[in-house]
């Protein structure tokens, strides 16, 4: 299976068994600063379950770089302990390990001690998206931030890792000496091509002088920042081109994207909207240019798209991060040919880098036990088999029987439709949401792997659950639309989104969708209604439309709605309906908003938990646990948490 994505490969003097790379990203799992158990557990999931390489997030090698709130620092020898123990851990199972290095001039994002931030760049150039206007490194600290990576290096090798990678992609500070746009300088740093990649070349040096012969040494880049003021692909193939022929480097690990800006750091992450594999032609751009062996990351979800990468020749390994959060055993599922197994990240960003910017350490939303493998881990299987129901074939439900099956139980699944999904099969009819569905599919193979029997077409009552006799119950039976009282509320040009979706609604020309949640619903309602060519006006209870959803997501949905010309109205409350006008009130100033010449007006109004078999249950006083929105309305995250838990439980 897959002769070239399972074809050893060779950096420095380490040599990988396979090309199946998980990059550097956030975790959020380190514990002060310092790499402790979680972290480990998190990255030896991934080594057990095939990785060839796992490169570690971003590390910060000076004082002067300032990241996120608890970020992990290289600056000193505490750290080595704490790597030391996580490559022992990775080692074990046959995977390379690699440090990335970080220092991220003017892409701050917090302080660290509450102050306003004090960046350092190569010059003064604010950045658009933080709002950081830096300081100009001055010539003496440039020595010593690159005297920092080298002693960076030498502390990882000291730790055993196999070798580094400098981050110098999406415009953090290595890009930002590289990009004229923001390195103004005009000292043997600024100005030529030759100054402008003095800052890199240095790095390198410093980095080969303090280690030993066959350390890796990689750097990570971005083929085009695709940002207004960032490189593009000749900057960068030009940029690179010269560091290549003189720096001694292993390797290159391609990505697009800048963090500078909202459009360059759609990339960072990218959306289910871009294509597997879409960053492919970067990375063969730059290893065709530079002949550096080279990693391409974007998208790339499943062995098939990395195989036809790397046997195409767009690039020698496959970053395969997102892919490897879902299913940390993707590696192991694609050498022993067992493709159906996978379960596919869907690029939905909600649990990975969703949680990053949340604060949160690192999960997915299919895969609840990604981030807390010391607290989720394995299954303990059940002490006593039981016969269970599960009552609800969403994403929670789902999820339950899945993990209740693993554990031993007899597990019998009932869903009232004909088919499974629950809200995920709508989800998935919104624009740009298609690949939404994958969770369903994802999750009806984990219950079929795990022996769970459906009862499809079914609805559960008192005589249902009295001839089936279970032993145990888990109820996630969902929840319906929210249909608030308002004035007109019963007109019949009132509608709601599922109606919409499904098809059971006619809408008309000119459309109010009025967006409670402010979540994926109404944003996406909002863009399906104005690519048919309906007039859309989006009325918002929040400050702007997808408001609780991955930024990354919500930001590419907003330029889409600018794009189709629907007009937003922020900070509004459904008041009432006539039969051409909707009324509304701006939530701060309280002041009426009429939108006239209004044909249909849309409901996106959140949920109401379908209680009615849990009730049923307690009539007949039969114990049972709850998960999903039947508990409260909540994300499919929440749901599939809650459907571990619950499955867990029984
Ligand atoms: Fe992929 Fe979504 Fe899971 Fe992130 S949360 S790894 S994007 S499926």
């Amino acid at each position: 299976h897959f002769p070239q994505l399972f074809a050893p490969i060779t950096l420095g003097k380490l040599t990988l068994r396979n090309r199946i790379v998980s990059t550097g990203h956030e975790t959020h799992l380190n514990q002060e600063g310092q790499i402790g158990e979680k972290l480990i557990a998190y990255h030896e999931a991934r080594a057990r379950g095939g990785a060839g390489l796992i490169v570690t997030e971003v590390a910060l090698v000076h004082p002067s770089a300032v990241f996120v709130a608890d970020p992990i620092r290289v600056d000193s020898d505490a750290c080595i302990p704490g790597y030391r123990r996580l490559a022992d851990r990775i080692h074990a199972h046959g995977t390379g390990l690699i440090a990335q290095l970080f220092h991220p001039g003017r892409e701050m994002i917090a302080s660290e001690d509450g102050t306003a931030p004090v960046s350092y760049s190569a010059s003064a150039t604010p950045n658009e998206r933080f709002h950081v206007m830096p300081r100009p490194m001055p010539p003496e600290m440039i020595a010593e931030v690159i005297s920092a990576y080298g002693d960076a290096a030498r502390r990882m090798e000291e730790a055993g890792l196999d070798g580094v990678e400098v981050v110098a992609s999406h415009g953090y500070l290595p890009a930002q000496f590289l990009n004229p746009e923001v390195n103004q300088r005009d000292d043997d740093y600024g100005g030529s091509l030759e100054n402008r990649t003095r800052f890199l070349r240095e790095i390198a040096a410093d980095i080969r002088a303090k280690t030993g012969a066959g350390f890796v040494v990689g750097m990570r880049l971005s083929g085009d920042e695709r940002s207004h003021e960032g490189l593009e692909q000749s900057d960068t193939l030009d940029a690179w081109a010269h560091i290549a022929d003189h720096a001694t480097l292993d390797y290159l690990s391609v990505v697009a994207g800048s963090s500078a800006t909202l459009a360059g750091s759609v990339h960072i992450a990218p959306p289910m909207y871009e294509e597997a594999g879409y960053t492919a032609p970067l990375g063969q751009a730059i290893k065709t240019r530079t002949g550096l062996t080279t990693i391409v990351t974007g998208r790339i979800n499943q062995p098939q798209e990395a195989e036809r990468i790397i046997a195409s020749g767009q690039a020698d390994m496959c970053g395969m991060t997102r892919a490897m959060i879902c299913d940390p055993e993707i590696g192991n599922k694609a050498g022993e040919g067992r493709l159906d197994d996978i379960r596919a990240c869907i690029g939905c960003n909600q649990a990975c880098i969703g949680h990053f910017h949340a604060g949160y350490p690192i999960s997915c939303i299919q895969n609840p036990v990604s981030g807390r493998e010391t607290t989720l881990g394995a299954p303990q299987p059940a002490t006593s088999p039981r016969r269970v129901m599960v009552i609800g074939g969403g994403p929670g439900g789902l999820k339950a029987a899945a993990a209740a099956a693993e554990r031993g139980h007899d597990v019998t699944l009932f869903e009232r439709e004909s088919q499974l999904g629950g809200q995920a099969r709508l989800a998935q009819l919104l624009p740009h949401r298609a690949e939404f569905g994958g969770i369903i599919t994802n999750l009806t193979r984990e219950c079929e792997l795990a022996g769970v029997e459906f009862r499809k077409g079914v609805t559960v009552d008192e005589t249902v659950i009295s001839e089936f006799a279970p032993e145990a119950v888990i109820v996630a039976t969902g929840a319906t639309p929210r249909w608030p009282r308002f004035e007109g509320d019963d007109l019949d040009h009132v509608v709601d989104a599922w109606q919409v979706l499904q098809g059971k609604a006619q809408v008309g020309a000119s459309v109010v969708v009025a967006d409670w949640r402010a979540d994926w619903v109404g944003m996406g309602l909002a863009e399906h209604l104005a690519q048919a060519g309906h007039r859309v006006r989006l009325a918002v209870n929040g400050y702007m439309p997808g408001q609780t959803i991955q930024m990354y997501v919500r930001d590419a949905g907003i330029g889409r709605l600018h794009s189709l010309g629907v007009e937003v109205l922020p900070y509004m409350r459904l008041f009432g309906a006539d039969e051409d006008s909707v009324y509304l009130q701006h939530i701060m100033s309280q002041e009426a908003v009429i939108c006239e010449e209004v044909d249909t007006l849309v409901l996106c109004q959140g949920h109401r938990p379908d209680t009615d078999v849990e009730q049923t249950l307690r009539r007949m006083g039969i114990s049972h646990e709850l998960a999903g929105d039947c508990i409260a309305p909540r994300t499919a995250e929440e749901a599939v948490l809650e459907g571990l838990r619950a499955g867990r439980a029984v």
